[in-house]
């Protein structure tokens, strides 16, 4: 939906990280040094990664707005995030359908 013509790379840009891809993980990983952002821990396994969104828009998914954390940290973004998360799953399944 633009009204400046299809030229808009605004839009191609929030098309291209309405999803949080596998690249997209990689790059906030690597950025990390695949620790957790907030207490440092290494990720191995089970323990994360998870992603925060920082500005809390589940749509928002550039690396800057991405922080990686373990599932302990995660927990306490998670019970925020969660709130939105309803609407956000909803229209990730909807991205999912209509999105490719
Ligand atoms: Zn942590």
């Amino acid at each position: 939906m633009s009204f400046f013509g299809s030229g808009n790379s605004g839009n191609i840009d929030k098309k291209k990280y309405e999803s949080l891809t596998l690249s997209i993980r990689q790059t906030v990983l690597e950025r990390s040094h695949h620790r957790c952002q907030k207490c440092s821990v290494k990720f191995r396994g089970s323990n994360g990664p998870f992603f925060e969104h920082i500005n809390g828009s589940l749509k928002d998914n550039r690396p800057s707005n991405l922080r990686s954390l373990c599932d302990k940290c995660f927990e306490h973004v998670k019970k925020k995030e969660s709130r939105k998360g309803f609407l956000g799953g909803m229209r990730n399944n909807l991205g999912q359908m209509f999105g490719n």
